[in-house]
């Protein structure tokens, strides 16, 4: 069940990278047809036309398409390629119009595998997720034993992405197979120009080796789906300190001759290696694994401590009763989290979003952790999130703290904004006098001003500016200035309102 699952994901990318190689050779078609086109006879192309081709310069926008490339690519052997490439642009002599086909056709390829790296990545990414979590879930159930079920770290789903089968990542092998590809239809081209051949035969010829790549491709996902779905399971079983498996081969008229002999033989995990005695050990390879039976009636894991430990023959339901109440509640908790996931992670992304990568947990794991383990934290970045409204994180830090003060009526903190004043209310111009200040000194209020406190719902909104040395109110719709609070007639709640400014708004 486990693998048809994967492996129906893999089938719909496949799908799509089959769509790609389709659109590269419309786009080399293009490409072809270009030189034909300048030649008025459009079906074959003369020798004189032929010679022309090669030795007339193209102008052309190739070494900015290949910088363009570069700026997506990471791996620094693929980055090396390309720079050479645009070196030879920018510094080399004018190129001929069938060069520069060639590195158009050139630049087609590797824009795709730029874009297949990106697509299977994320198809990978996938399956070794829901692998995980599904051998975790597995063992749970099958082995009639408790497990509680913890998070794989980012940090290994990258490791993982990043590893080697037999001897390759599986960007090296994408970014391999095409650059095969693109070399081979370089070639066609070429050749078919040299001897005069028609576009049609051309074009033959090239969709021949895009089957061919397509297969490739093709086989190359299925390959690494089985590879990431296998690692992740073996992850699994290192997170949940099982010590050994058993290696499944699967047993048909299939069976290739490298799996058979490993069919039932139990490794340790500590010494899986992939191709060697943990699958897949080929392309195509269907092998799987899974925990010795024997093994599995005897082990549970600590919900409190993470530890496993060796058990004598209990059911489900006993275990759980022997637990005591402390590991009762965590292993309830890491039920919980589990069934979450998928909810919490989309909160993750779009509290991510709201509040900006720097305000919230590093990775999800810390995000669900703080979730269901620190509630004060968890209050205080739900509070964020819900109130933040587009201002830096700093004034709804502000509001937070506040509202925490008991402060309730003193509207929410915004960044300082001029507003044009239009006039005084006679009872501001009442507290001036009161105070004894003048009108000027009360505008230094605003022009100090920390922060903004808004109150009353938009437009007809009350903007206090703060100031350490008094607070003035105007209404933003009018420019009417409202009211007036020198320093000496502050009363607590605003001073506290100020020294709250002055903490978050260094
Ligand atoms: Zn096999």
């Amino acid at each position: 069940m486990r693998e048809l699952d994967a492996h129906n994901r893999g089938a719909y990318t496949i799908q799509e990278l089959r769509r790609m190689y389709d659109s590269i050779i419309k786009d080399i078609d293009k490409e072809i047809k270009k030189i034909f086109n300048t030649y008025k006879n459009g079906v074959q192309i003369t020798a004189e036309e032929a010679e022309q081709l090669i030795n007339k310069a193209a102008q052309n926008q190739i070494a900015d398409r290949l910088s363009e490339i570069l700026k997506d690519t990471e791996d620094p052997k693929q980055r090396l390629e390309l720079m050479r490439k645009i070196h030879a642009q920018a510094y080399g002599a004018r190129i001929s119009r069938l060069e520069a086909v060639k590195l158009n056709v050139y630049a087609y390829f590797k824009e795709k595998a730029l874009t297949e790296i990106e697509k299977t990545k994320t198809l990978y990414n996938t399956v070794i997720e829901e692998s995980y979590y599904r051998t975790v879930h597995d063992i749970a159930k099958g082995c009639n034993v408790g497990v509680y079920f913890s998070l794989i770290p980012k940090r290994a789903v990258n490791e993982m992405l990043g590893s080697k089968w037999h001897g390759e990542q599986f960007s090296d092998r994408v970014w391999n197979n095409t650059a095969k590809v693109a070399e081979q239809s370089q070639k066609i081209i070429t050749e078919g120009i040299m001897s005069h051949a028609g576009y049609t035969q051309m074009a033959a010829r090239l969709a021949e080796i895009m089957e061919t790549s397509k297969y490739n491709a093709q086989r190359l996902v299925n390959t690494q789906v089985s590879y990431f779905m296998n690692m992740a399971e073996l992850r699994a079983y290192e997170e949940l300190g099982i010590e050994q498996y058993k290696y499944l081969a699967t047993l048909d008229e299939r069976t290739c001759e490298s799996c058979s002999p490993l069919d039932n033989k139990i490794f340790k995990v500590s010494e899986a290696v992939g191709g060697v005695n943990y699958p897949p050990m080929h392309p195509h390879c269907r092998c799987t694994t899974t925990m010795p039976t024997d093994y599995a009636r005897r082990w549970a894991r600590d919900p409190l401590t993470g530890k496993g430990y060796k058990i004598k023959g209990m059911s489900y339901n006993e275990w759980i009763e022997s637990l005591t109440d402390k590991q009762k509640e965590a292993f309830d908790k890491h039920v919980v989290m589990y069934r979450n996931r998928g909810g919490d992670k989309k909160q993750y992304v779009r509290y991510t979003e709201v509040l900006g990568k720097k305000n919230v947990p590093k990775t999800f794991d810390e995000f669900q952790n703080i979730k269901y383990n620190y509630t004060n934290q968890w209050d205080d970045l739900k509070y964020y999130a819900r109130n933040i409204n587009g201002r830096p994180i700093e004034y709804v830090k502000i509001d937070r703290e506040l509202e925490k003060a008991g402060i309730k009526n003193k509207g929410k903190a915004y960044p300082v904004e001029d507003i044009k004043i239009n006039g005084w209310r006679v009872h501001a111009e009442n507290r001036i006098k009161q105070s004894g200040i003048s009108k000027a000194e009360a505008l230094t209020y605003k022009k100090n001003a920390i922060a903004i406190m808004k109150r009353y719902p938009e437009p007809n909104t009350l903007c206090d500016y703060y100031s350490s040395s008094g607070v003035i109110g105007v209404k933003s719709y009018s420019g009417i200035v409202q009211t007036v609070i020198s320093k000496d007639r502050m009363m607590n709640d605003t001073l506290v309102v100020i020294e709250v400014m002055k903490k978050w708004l260094k």
